[in-house]
């Protein structure tokens, strides 16, 4: 009702993961189109293979959810026919059944038609019934799309909307390190010369003119928005009234994927709202006015201090913010410079472009400031945004202590790095942080053509990339770069130009020559001043000062303090819980 009350439409997106799916809650055996292995992360575990009785109830499962769903309300409802799911492992090319559900396209075809006619008879004379379809493999795929053409051409009437993807999960969402804006375009466009009726997708769309584009050009007929629209929930109405500039771009960095993955809930590097309406009753346009007259100076212009002005000034408060260099976005400004990572610039962009139509926010660039300075500033809060560095003694979590031998080779940090000082031809980098820095660094020594060893105790290069969806795309881009990988392995010490790498597992130890080594491992927080001013005057650290993380914990941070500034502290709980049940 509430979807409704502002003339949206709500979709229901009903789905069967089938043999994908490993039942590890409820301990019901999967059903698949054959005993194929089955759950999602290598579990020792095969469907059962569904005979005509199964597939019988499969339909009736379907058509009972869509018929909930329409009492519900729901405007739209979805037959998931794709991704991996179990009417895609139906269509599958690999479906070698031997009834009419298995071998010829048509067959294979089968199930899908038979639940959209189904779902149409069931619901379609009050919503509209939808298809998610793949157009092809798509992306960098050789996989060609002439069979699911066949497929739209046989399919074609029976939906009232296609919502066409890809099948490789990795490139339809995939980071803006390896797909840019629009990126099915090629894959998809075909689609509506198949049928006359309207077609959506997405494509990670910020920009109104990409969208009028697709529109134009008879690529969509809808603009699916799934990312942009948590970073900015409010995208459609500023296209609307005319504040494309006012648009919170999505990065593509997939954070809000890795809550996903991890069974976390969501948050985004771009919104730090996101997920934080409920339980702390944050909004992503409106902010609470200020309780007070106070000043405030916000010490340096990363993106905790940036969103931290932005935030206060909007709160209407008096704020200055100084930042040592000229530029303003501290280490997004210089991380957006490395490989593939250009678009991440929107974090500082969006700020500082709202920050200029703040009058009570003052900006002071090439000012590094000293505590006296701060002191004499007579701000009546200082928010110390002074960010962090990167360690140079190895110290991370395969050395709690500093590593030794460090005067025994060249030794580089990322700062060094990005700073544009770096090794001469061969280096060692040592990636015991996991993300994106050690990988990122890696192509890009290599495309100065130095000869790159890349070594991590982890089974996987960049290993927390397989949260964003990245991994698969970034360790087979390493190895076409000719980066040489050591995973498992960690870098014990360093001896005469050699490093001693140990076997994660066994310890064991071997030495390869390393006259140059890059330690990827861990940041120091810049707190200094912080322990120079505490009990001195009211302070606050906020960001990789406090405690070096992600841009968009650096962001949340920023947020949260000037959400929270001056607010009556919240009795109990720090937020509301997600359920509120009797006994409370
Ligand atoms: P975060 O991710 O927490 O925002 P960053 O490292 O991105 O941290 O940004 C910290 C910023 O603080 C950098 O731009 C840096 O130049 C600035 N900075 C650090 N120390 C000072 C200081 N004493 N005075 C002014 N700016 C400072
Ligand atoms: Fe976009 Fe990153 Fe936010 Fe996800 S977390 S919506 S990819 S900015």
């Amino acid at each position: 009702e509430q979807v409704h009350e502002h003339g949206a439409l709500a979709g229901l997106e009903l789905f069967h993961a089938g043999a994908y799916a490993g039942n590890n809650y409820s301990r019901v055996p999967p059903i698949g189109r054959a005993s194929i292995p089955a759950g999602q992360r290598n579990e020792p575990m095969q469907a059962q293979a569904m005979d005509k009785a199964d597939i019988r109830a499969f339909r009736q499962w379907h058509r009972d959810a869509a018929i909930r769903g329409m009492e519900a309300g729901y405007d739209i409802v979805y037959v998931y026919a794709c991704h991996y799911y179990l009417l895609a492992q139906f269509l599958d090319p690999e479906n070698d059944r031997s009834d009419e559900y298995g071998g010829s396209l048509e067959n294979r075809l089968r199930l899908i038609q038979e639940v959209l006619l189904d779902t149409k008879e069931a619901v379609g004379h009050k919503c509209g019934v939808a298809i998610r379809f793949s157009t092809g493999a798509g992306g960098d795929s050789e996989r060609d799309t002439e069979e699911a053409q066949a497929c739209i051409e046989i399919l074609k009437d029976i939906p009232d909307l296609w919502d066409v993807t890809l099948e490789d999960y990795s490139f339809e969402m995939g980071t803006s390190r390896f797909v840019k804006e629009a990126g099915l375009e090629s894959t998809i466009s075909y689609v509506k010369k198949v049928t006359d009726k309207p077609v959506v997708s997405v494509g990670r769309f910020t920009t109104p003119d990409t969208m009028v584009r697709m529109v134009k050009e008879g690529v969509l007929d809808l603009i699916g928005c799934a990312r942009p629209s948590i970073a900015d929930p409010f995208l459609p109405n500023k296209i609307n009234e005319g504040r494309e500039d006012e648009i919170r771009e999505c990065i593509g960095c997939n954070i809000c994927y890795t809550g996903d993955q991890t069974f976390n809930p969501i948050r985004c590097t771009q919104n730090p709202t996101m997920g934080e309406e409920w339980r702390r009753g944050w909004h992503p346009e409106r902010i609470k006015a200020k309780r007070s007259e106070s000043s405030v100076l916000v010490v340096g212009a990363g993106p905790a201090g940036l969103e931290a002005a932005m935030a206060l000034g909007k709160r209407g408060y008096s704020v200055a913010l100084a930042e040592a260099t000229r530029e303003l976005g501290g280490r997004v400004l210089q991380e957006s410079a490395l490989p593939g990572l250009a678009e991440w610039i929107r974090v500082i962009d969006y700020r500082v472009a709202q920050l200029e139509k703040l009058s009570n926010v003052e900006i002071f660039r090439e000012s590094v400031l000293d505590a006296e300075q701060i002191l004499e500033f007579g701000a009546d809060h200082v928010v110390l945004a002074t960010g962090s560095s990167w360690r140079r003694s190895g110290v991370g979590h395969w050395h709690t202590v500093p590593m030794e031998g460090l005067e025994e080779a060249q030794i580089f940090t990322p700062d060094d790095l990005m700073q544009g000082r770096l090794p001469k031809d061969s280096a060692l980098i040592f990636d015991d942080e996991h993300y994106y820095m050690g990988g990122v660094l890696a192509e890009q020594l290599r495309k100065h053509e130095i000869d790159v060893t890349l070594v991590t105790p982890e089974s996987k290069a960049s290993f927390y990339t397989t949260n964003t969806e990245e991994h698969p795309r970034i360790q087979a881009r390493l190895i076409e770069l000719g980066v040489h990988l050591e995973l498992n392995t960690g870098l014990d010490y360093l001896e005469d130009g050699s490093a001693f790498l140990a076997c994660a597992y066994t310890g064991r130890t071997r030495a390869v020559d390393a006259p140059s080594v890059v330690l990827v491992t861990s940041r120091e927080p810049e707190d200094g001043l912080y322990h120079e001013l505490q009990g001195r005057l009211p302070i606050t650290r906020v960001g990789d000062c406090l405690a070096p993380s992600t841009i968009a914990a650096a962001v949340y941070s920023g947020h949260l303090f000037a959400e929270e500034f001056e607010e009556p502290a919240q009795a109990g709980a720090p937020f509301k819980r997600e359920r509120i049940g009797p006994c409370h």
